[in-house]
């Protein structure tokens, strides 16, 4: 097992071991040297043994003086006191307890035993010739010569023998002391050894585990260092159950919510981008169809090679039409026909199909030829109304991930918004240049168009148009009827104007047209039709019938009168026409207006209908 796969418990769990072991060591080895040291114990044995043997010979001489003592009171009075027996006795009898311990001594040293032997037999001898000696002063003077020769040769033998007893013990007690003193220096050094073993063997342990243990911790902390400088792809290997090993998961773990989090703030700044750069491409898109443009332009950054198409609902907000497709791989080709046939219309949120052969797949997407896709679709709204889909299609179960989808979603969102916003302000610009009543463009459009043809110096007729009696119609027919009369003027206008034309609400019950390249006798001409147009329509209607005059002003090719000059003109002619009776068409030229007593250049046209049809039908 290597050493750096061990948890750090085990490592630590393993320095203790070692420090154990070594002391164990250290205390066996003092244990087998500690045998040695007991020849210090041998030492004070013989020294027990030589104070023993001196109190031997103390009480040898104390044992000779008291029967010398004996000897010399029998020698002088004839007479031994008890007491001084008794004292010869007692001595005699404690070195005997003397020899008794001598030989209860057990020692190493056979010779030495045996010489010990023989002291104590030879002591035993003369404490018994000391005894028999003054025994025989008292009551045997007879046998004192003998017994006197016996307790002095005793007494020699004991003298010599304790002494070669004393000088045998010191002998030893020398040598013990030297054998002890060498055991002493001989533990000394086997410990100082085994404590050296031990702590150099106890400190290579030490030091593998605990390098095993920094290399661990520096490899962590280089990985740590790593990721913390940017190098978000480096991990740690050293993985385990160890308390290293759970701390590298940690760190490897933090690396990897780093790298998440890292990347999703990338994407959420690509996507950020990706807003800020469509928002300032549609602000840019003045109409509906650079909106479009910007769309397809848009879906290259969604995904470059899937296939994707805008579908936006027309006018009538019933049918779906492409508006906007893939620019490098076309458009997927969704065959939905109205805005709620759309399942991501209808849901109102972004809806992803796996495969188009799954049973909760699309039925849009169901029997398209080729082989299974995946689709995703965002519905396309403004201000909660739905406008069309944003529709893409992959391969099968590769629909657009969350990165992609996501995209989608804000390019929904945006072309939502900015299609509805020039939709609603093309609305309201064609609202504000239309009269609401007839539908026909109103005064300012008229006006304006006025000021451009002018401008261009080509020839042109203004044509001023004032219904005859009209309140008149009002008062007797309602006002209902009257509106309906200013419809069917309107048709009329319609129908009988040119595409190059221009034809207008002026305000009330006048009307104008600017009729584009005409000269007097072709706006008369067009006067004259529009009047028999309107006769025929009124007869074809059930309305009432009214008539109109008309004031005609022509400007020749090359001159540049003012817009004012024109229609002051076709105001003066059409007063004329008023004035000569109603029904009919004057014309005259810029310049004339004002004059009053002014001829017309082209004579009036005779009323084509009677007044006072205008009370007839109801
Ligand atoms: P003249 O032949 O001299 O032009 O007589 P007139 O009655 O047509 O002229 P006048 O200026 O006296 O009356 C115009 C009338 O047109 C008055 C007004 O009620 C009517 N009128 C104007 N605008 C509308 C409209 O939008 N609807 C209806 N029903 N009537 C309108
Ligand atoms: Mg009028
Ligand atoms: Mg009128």
């Amino acid at each position: 097992m290597k050493i750096h796969r061990l948890s750090l418990t085990a490592k630590l769990t393993g320095i203790n071991l070692l420090l154990a072991s070594a002391l164990m060591a250290v205390i066996s080895v003092a244990w087998c040297l500690l045998p040695d040291v007991t020849e210090v114990e041998e030492v004070r044995l013989l020294q027990h043994l030589q104070h023993t043997t001196q109190h031997a010979d103390m009480l040898h001489d104390a044992l000779h003086a008291d029967v010398l003592a004996v000897l010399l009171a029998a020698a002088q009075s004839g007479e031994v006191a008890d007491q001084q027996v008794d004292q010869a006795r007692r001595t005699a009898q404690q070195l005997r307890l003397e020899m008794t311990r001598l030989e209860q001594t057990v020692l190493a040293d056979t010779s030495l035993q045996e010489r010990l032997e023989q002291s104590r037999q030879v002591t035993l001898r003369y404490a018994d010739s000391a005894e028999d000696l003054v025994q025989g002063a008292r009551h045997a003077p007879a046998r004192m010569p003998a017994l006197r020769t016996r307790f002095e040769t005793d007494f020699d033998a004991t003298e010599q023998a304790l002494a070669a007893q004393t000088a045998t013990i010191a002998s030893a007690l020398d040598s013990a002391g030297l054998r002890s003193g060498q055991a002493v220096r001989q533990a000394r050094l086997g410990l100082i050894a085994a404590a050296l073993l031990t702590i150099v063997a106890g400190w290579s342990g030490v030091a593998t585990i605990a390098r095993s243990i920094r290399n661990s911790l520096m490899g962590l902390r280089d990985v740590a260092q790593a990721v913390a400088s940017g190098d978000l792809e480096r991990r740690s290997e050293h993985l385990g159950r160890d308390e290293v090993g759970q701390l590298a998961e940690a760190v490897n773990d933090m690396a990897d919510a780093l790298h998440r989090m890292i990347e999703r703030m990338r994407s959420d700044g690509s996507r950020i981008d990706f807003s800020a750069r469509l928002a300032q491409a549609l602000d840019m898109a003045d109409t509906e169809a650079q909106a479009h443009g910007v769309v397809a332009q848009a879906m290259l950054q969604v995904a470059t090679d899937r296939p994707m198409e805008l579908l936006l609902a027309d006018s009538s907000e019933a049918h779906l039409e492409r508006a906007a497709a893939h620019p490098a791989v076309g458009a997927p080709g969704c065959c939905v026909d109205s805005p709620f046939s759309c399942v991501a219309v209808r849901r109102g949120h972004a809806v992803r199909f796996s495969s188009s052969e799954a049973l909760d797949a699309c039925p849009r997407l169901r029997g398209r030829t080729g082989t299974p896709v995946s689709a995703s679709c965002v519905p396309v709204t403004f201000m909660g109304r739905a406008l069309g889909v944003l529709h893409v299609t992959s391969q099968a179960e590769q629909p657009l991930d969350d990165a992609q989808l996501e995209r989608l979603v804000t390019l929904a969102a945006q072309a939502g918004g900015r299609i509805g916003m020039v939709r609603a302000f093309e609305r309201t610009q064609m609202q504000a240049a239309t009269d609401a009543l007839t539908g026909l463009p109103n005064r300012r459009t008229a006006e304006a168009r006025l000021r451009r043809l002018v401008g261009s110096g080509q020839a042109l007729a203004f044509v001023m148009a004032d219904l005859d009696h009209f309140k008149r119609l009002n008062d007797m027919h309602g006002h209902q009827a009257g509106d309906e009369a200013l419809r069917t003027f309107a048709d009329v206008v319609r129908e009988c104007a040119r595409p190059q034309d221009l034809v207008c609400r002026w305000g009330g019950e006048e009307f104008a047209f600017v009729l584009a390249g005409v000269d007097a006798a072709q706006a008369l001409h067009w006067c004259e039709r529009l009047r028999s147009s309107l006769q025929d329509a009124l007869q074809r209607r059930s309305t009432p019938v009214f008539t109109a005059s008309l004031g005609v002003c022509v400007c020749g090719t090359g001159s540049t009168p003012s817009p004012e000059s024109l229609v002051a003109a076709a105001d003066a002619a059409l007063y004329q026409a008023k004035s000569a009776g109603r029904d009919r068409a004057v014309v005259s030229r810029p310049g004339e207006a004002g004059t009053g007593a002014a001829e017309p250049r082209i004579s009036e046209q005779a009323a084509t209908i009677d007044i006072s049809q205008l009370v007839s039908r109801t």
